[in-house]
This record gives C-alpha cells, structure tokens and sequence, in this order.
C-alpha cells in the first residue's frame, strides 16, 4: 500500500504535492489528545465556545484567498464559487455560535418528579470522512454545530485534497482552539474501519458516495455507533406546463452546473411536461452550449475541470451507456482535446428507465430530459429513484407546486421556484440511498449529543 496521498492539479494534470501518510502511531497520539481534549473541552461553556468559533470564522476571512486558491488547485472550483463558498464556512461558524446555547437549552417536563428535564450532552470524538466538492463546506458544516455540542472531531478528508484538509487544522488552531479539536488524519479510506473500531471515536459521519456510506454504516452499525450519512443524489426538477420559462431555464442552468456539476443536491434531471417539453429542450440546450468552459482560476469560464480524470472518464461511460440505449445527445458528450479532465457541458433527452441518465447519479455537467404526460406522471418519475435528497417543482401555481413538494416529493430538501441550496438556518439531509440523519439548523447540532433525561425525586 503506498504511503503517499497525491494532489493532482485537475486544470493542468500535474502533480502538485505529496503528503505522506500518519503512521499507527501518529494515528494513537491523536486519539489519545482528542480524548483529553473532549475532557477539557465539554466543561467550557458555551459562550467559551463560540467565542472559539467566531475567531475561527474571522481567521477564515483573513485567509480567504490562500485558501479558495489552494481548492482551485486541487479540485478544480472555479474563483468566484470558492470564495462564496469560504464565506458561507465563516457564516455557519457565526451561527452556531449565535443559536447553539439557544437549540441545547435544558428542556424542563413538568411530571411527579420535583424537577425533569432533558440535558443535551456531548458524545465525545466524532470521525469526519469528507468529499472533495466543497472541499472547506462540507467540513464546516458538520465541524460547527459537533464542535458547539462539546464534540471534538478527527477529519478523515477525501484523498485527492489533503492541502485543504492540513489547512483547515490549521485555521482551526488559528483561530485559538485546542489543538485536539479538529485533527486531520491523512489516510485512504483502507484505513477507516479500524478508526471506525476505536473506542475512542464516538460517532461518524460521512458525506460522500452511497457506496461509501453503505461501508461506513456497517462499519459503525457492527460497533453500534451513531453515524450520519449524506450521500448521493438524483435530484428531479418538475417543470408543470404553466412554468414561468424564463425561471424554470435560469433555475435549471443553475442547478446543473453548480460546482462544474458535482454536488449533491445538483439538478440531475429534468422531467418537463409535454406541452413544454420541447421549447424547454431547445433554450436548455441553448444555455448549457453558451456555459463556457475552462481554466478555472479565469473567472469568464462558468465552469471548471471535473475534480479527477477517473470521475470524468466514469461521467463519460455513463453517457456513452446512455446513448447507446436510446438517449439523444443535444449537446456536449465528448473527452475535449485537452490536458486536464474537463467534460463539455451535456444534454441528454428521450431519457428513459433503464439508461444510466435515468437511474444513476451524473456527478458532473450532464443534463437529463424526461417528458411526463402529466402531472401525475411527472411525479411519478420524479420518485422513481433510489435517491431522495432533494427535488423542485417549478410553476406559477404555487399553491400547487407547493402541495407537490410538501407532500408528494419524496427526498429530504424539496423547493419551489428555485434550486435546491443549503441554508444553515435549515436541516439539510436526505431519505433512501441519500442517507439518513440531517446537519445544519437546529437538528443538525441534536445528531451527536446524549438526549439525556434528567430526574430529580
Ligand atoms: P467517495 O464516496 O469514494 O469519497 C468520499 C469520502 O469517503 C472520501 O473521504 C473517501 O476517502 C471516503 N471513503 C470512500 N470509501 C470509503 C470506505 N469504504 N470507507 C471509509 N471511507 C471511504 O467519493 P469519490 O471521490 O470516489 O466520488 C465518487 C462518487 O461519489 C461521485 O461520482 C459522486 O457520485 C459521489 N460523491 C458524492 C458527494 C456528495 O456530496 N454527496 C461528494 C463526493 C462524491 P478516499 O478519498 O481516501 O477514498
């Protein structure tokens, strides 16, 4: 097994760096502190703690743009979508230190005991298995309310950004916390498991693919351990015959090319009713052709590289597939001439159940186009998933469209009139193969705490 993460500039398919991996030992010195730190670390009050966290938030602003660089680097975001996505750290940061106290107050229930109440405590250590998408987002965003609980945290970041992982630590110390409160381990997954079996982990959670999650929950269910899993998604975006088309094509452009197409919660496909279908297609096809792609560090390109050949290579299988079933390539669709590993973006229509495009998640700038009859059947399409992280229903009839996403869509995050986005105010998580568990809002600082009920005679 080597003993060497390797960042490759995804831009220029260059190597950037090498970063040797953390011995066994390396590996129990840091167990060893998180422990001790979670002892000093649960006994500081709250306003310790968010005092911690707001200098953190602070330190990320001051270094906003070494760190947005070293993600270009590494995984190819393009500037701009960086620096929103840096601030949007700091801004979780802020809020957990504002709302955290607030959502882990004492509960007192009034029964025949003198006093009762439920007392939010902390876990202990939490393992962080992160993706290399938002390389910073995802790790604040479970980082700021675990930490806020009386939490501390091992990062197990994605193996293609271990730049961004060591900075984050670093930030993190920066900003004036213990040293065992986020320590990043560099590691390939190989080695989690035996992490996972550590008594000294708590918890676990996981944003990455539904194949990982699959192995992470095992791995934590054989020692019966809390795990939050946020994988996969094939979000659908209904588009009724009374869409506002002007919207429904900003929203759909939007939500597609996202982070040159790899989240989550990206628009993946398209089900457009009949009577809309084709003027959809053709100003879709339209603005996804006008998408420029390219170096990202040059803020015309909208889009940049894919994060890694292999994932582009497997995007480009998967529309090949798609193709050879009966999918209609409108645009896009082909390995460009060009060092690095960029994909055009892609329209696909006359997708149909059993091609790639219809089943199986794109993680890249490929669109699929489903006609539905009506509005039943676009629905019905809609859940015809194994995924159910998020989903838009685009209309003017709000009311309607609002019924469709509260009680019919079946994912986590459903939005009317506008793409699916995390907001740290709100929880954010997914059903079926998308997870279990939410982050972010009031809920997402409940996931790694005791619920514990407190009696007093
Ligand atoms: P992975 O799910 O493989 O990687 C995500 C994280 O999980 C990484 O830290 C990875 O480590 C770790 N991991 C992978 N396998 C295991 C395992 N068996 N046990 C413990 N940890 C594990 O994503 P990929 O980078 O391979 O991307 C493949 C696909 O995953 C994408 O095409 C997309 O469909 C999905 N994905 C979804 C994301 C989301 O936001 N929900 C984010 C990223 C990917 P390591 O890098 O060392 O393998």
């Amino acid at each position: 097994m080597s003993n060497e993460l390797v960042s490759v500039n995804p831009t220029t398919g260059r190597e950037i760096a090498r970063y040797k991996t953390h011995s066994d030992k390396q590996i129990e010195t840091a167990l060893r502190r998180s422990a001790d730190t979670f002892e000093e670390w649960r006994k500081m009050t709250f306003a310790q703690r968010a005092t911690i966290l707001k200098n953190i938030a602070k330190e990320i602003r001051k270094e906003k743009d070494t760190l947005v660089r070293l993600a270009t680097a590494e995984m190819g975001k393009p500037l701009a979508q960086g620096h929103y996505e840096v601030e949007k750290c700091a801004k979780t940061l802020e809020f957990y230190a504002k709302e955290g106290a607030k959502f882990l107050k004492d509960e007192v229930i009034k029964t025949d005991a003198r006093k009762s109440y439920v007392s939010y405590q902390p876990l202990g250590a939490v393992l962080a298995i992160m993706p290399w998408n938002f390389p910073y987002w995802q790790v604040f965003r479970a980082f700021a309310p675990t930490v806020m609980a009386g939490n501390v945290m091992i990062l197990k970041h994605a193996s293609n950004v271990s730049g961004c992982a060591l900075a984050i630590e670093r930030i993190i110390l920066k900003g004036g916390a213990p040293k065992g409160l986020l320590q990043t381990l560099l590691i390939p997954s190989s080695r989690v498991d035996a992490l996972i079996d550590d008594d000294r982990i708590a918890a676990v959670t996981l944003t990455g693919s539904t194949q990982a999650g699959k192995k992470v929950a095992a791995a934590a269910g054989r020692n019966l351990k809390k795990a939050v899993l946020e994988l996969g998604g094939s979000d659908p975006y209904v588009i009724l015959a009374d869409a506002d088309m002007d919207k429904a094509l900003e929203i759909a452009v939007r939500g597609r090319l996202v982070n040159s197409g790899q989240s989550c919660i990206a628009a993946k496909r398209f089900v457009v009713h009949k009577a809309v279908r084709k003027e959809f297609e053709q100003r879709f096809t339209a603005a996804m052709q006008a998408a420029t792609y390219g170096d990202p560090t040059n803020e015309q390109n909208r889009i940049g590289p894919m994060a890694r050949v292999d994932l582009r290579d497997e995007l480009h299988d998967q529309v090949l597939r798609s193709t050879a079933k009966g999918a209609k390539l409108l645009c896009g669709g082909f390995v460009p001439d060009m060092p690095g590993a960029f994909y055009p973006p892609t329209v696909l229509t006359n997708v149909k159940k059993g091609m790639p495009a219809y089943d199986e998640e794109l993680f890249g700038p490929v669109a699929a186009i489903i006609e539905a009859k009506d509005d039943a059947h676009a629905l019905q399409i809609a859940n015809d998933t194994v995924y159910g992280l998020g989903g838009g229903i685009i209309s003017r009839n709000r009311a309607k469209a609002e019924k469709m996403a509260a009680t019919e869509l079946q994912a986590g995050n459903c939005f009317v009139n506008d793409f699916v986005h995390s907001d740290p105010l709100l929880p954010f998580g997914g059903i079926k193969q998308s997870g279990y568990g939410r982050e972010l809002g009031s809920y997402g600082i409940r996931e790694f705490v005791n619920i514990k009920t407190v009696y007093v005679k």
